[in-house]
């Protein structure tokens, strides 16, 4: 049953584009058997300091804390599983790479406090906060523009809860709220304590028949890739600078804070698509944090001819089969390496080659296309072309910004609106001359970050 947009305020994003990538997830869960190891990867989580708090060879439960933030030690990560620390390793300037954890056949898990729906509605929001923070799942509340930790000493202007994601490919809310309608609700009465305005988004496309579902639902967004991004989202509907700093959740992460607070145990159920032309079969896996690439993607090696990309297809990173999945991704895509020499591709019709570009014929192809890592080119100087800008979903001038940015004009950037950059990577995907400008922005923003917000200067 489709969802009922009557009660829904819709939200129109002009600019976008869908990528119409080959190797969509099925419609279909399959349970994986527990993984023998799950591991923690501190490095692949932004805008912390890592302390770690456990030694290789220790013992661990699911729950026990593995690192903690060094600037709010309150912040904490927790170990996806019980067993042996078996190793630890170290990157470049002993950043901490990942904690694997060598399961025990048997699963022994950390108390917590545990919460009733009365409690839920009773006890002040602060001791909620503390609740969320002691089992190990503030993180997953994060704070627009930058996308930070949301600070727990704060209230929100708002709440914005995510539903989906366009972004080839992520979990469907049909999949992971399946049968979860309560928790998904008692996970909403939880925000509705942290925030007096509390935003339920999902597509136009969404299905879902639970009635908790549909009632949560506030926003109907319409538009493409990446209109359901939070950061979209809020350039959309706000109404003043105040609402900047709203927090956002995503929904498959209401269901574990939900989980944390009801049952007292670190929730560590995941739902994980793999999927990409290269997948065998995309589908919907029922399985748990910290699992191993390998394990979700059986008979992957680092000599095959796929890459695996860590939380899609834009905004996610490469890992190793030999990998984990992070504390925040929730899908694997794998793709062609598309490594190979392509000779005389510029005279080549390119049926199936997928570019924004109508130089192509893949532009009356509208079957889903390979997509490969290949750039199919190097960077050139920018021509001026305005493609960039006509994809931009929170409209800022993508070329001039980086122009800004390169030319250390801070003010300029800033006042091109680089603060309201989703980081969608659209802008590098269109540009003809190859230029990462998703990457100029973000780097950019990360810096801004160090030098304000750390310092407690920031101006938003
Ligand atoms: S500037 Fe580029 S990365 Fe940033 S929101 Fe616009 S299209 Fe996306
Ligand atoms: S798409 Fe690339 S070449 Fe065109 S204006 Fe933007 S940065 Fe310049």
């Amino acid at each position: 049953m489709a969802l009922s947009l009557n009660h829904m305020i819709p939200v129109s994003v002009k600019n976008g584009y869908d990528i119409n990538c080959e190797g969509k997830p099925l419609s279909e869960v399959l349970a994986l058997v527990p993984p023998t190891h799950v591991a923690l990867l501190p490095e692949r989580i932004p805008y912390i300091k890592p302390r770690l708090l456990v030694k290789t060879g220790g013992r661990v439960k699911t729950g026990t804390p593995l690192v903690e933030d060094k600037r709010n030690p309150d912040i904490q990560f927790m170990s996806p599983g019980s067993g042996i620390i078996e190793s630890i390793d170290f990157g470049p300037r002993r950043v901490i790479k990942k904690i694997v954890v060598k399961c025990d056949n048997e699963e022994s898990r950390e108390r917590f406090d545990s919460h009733s729906e009365q409690d839920i509605q009773n006890i002040p929001a602060k001791r909620l906060v503390r609740a969320i923070m002691k089992g190990g799942l503030w993180a997953l509340m994060r704070q627009l523009p930058f996308r930070d930790i949301a600070d727990p000493e704060h209230v929100p202007p708002a709440i914005f809860v995510r539903l989906e994601n366009s972004e080839p490919f992520h979990p469907e809310p049909d999949m992971y709220l399946d049968g979860r309608a309560d928790l998904f609700q008692y996970g909403m009465n939880v925000l509705h304590r942290l925030a007096d305005r509390v935003f339920v988004y999902a597509g136009s496309h969404s299905h879902a028949d639970s009635k908790t579902f549909q009632e949560n639902v506030t926003h109907c967004v319409k538009g493409k890739y990446p209109a359901d991004d939070p950061g979209v989202f809020l350039y959309h509907i706000k109404k003043g600078s105040d609402e900047n700093q709203s927090w956002y959740i995503n929904g498959q992460d209401v269901l574990l804070v939900a989980a944390l607070l009801k049952n007292g145990t670190y929730p560590v159920e995941r739902m994980v698509t793999v999927a990409g032309s290269m997948a065998s079969r995309g589908l919907h896996l029922k399985t748990r944090m910290g699992v191993p690439v390998s394990h979700l993607v059986p008979g992957s090696s680092e000599t095959d001819k796929s890459r695996y990309i860590a939380g899609g297809l834009l905004h996610g990173y490469a890992v190793d089969p030999d990998s984990y999945l992070g504390f925040y991704e929730t899908s694997i895509t794998v793709i062609p390496k598309g490594n190979e020499k392509e000779f005389f591709g510029f005279a080549r019709p390119g049926i199936n080659k997928p570019s924004y570009s109508k130089t192509f014929l893949s532009v009356f192809n509208n079957r889903p296309l390979i997509m490969d890592s290949n750039m199919h080119g190097e960077e050139r100087a920018c021509i001026n072309c305005g493609t960039c800008t006509t994809v931009c979903p929170v409209e800022i001038l993508p070329q001039f910004t980086i122009k800004a940015i390169l030319a250390d004009e801070l003010e300029d950037a800033l006042a091109h609106g680089v603060l309201d950059c989703v980081e969608c990577g659209l802008c590098s995907y269109v540009c003809p001359s190859k230029i990462e400008i998703c990457d100029i922005l973000k780097t950019f923003r990360q810096n801004y970050y160090k030098e304000t917000c750390e310092s407690h200067t920031i101006i938003i």
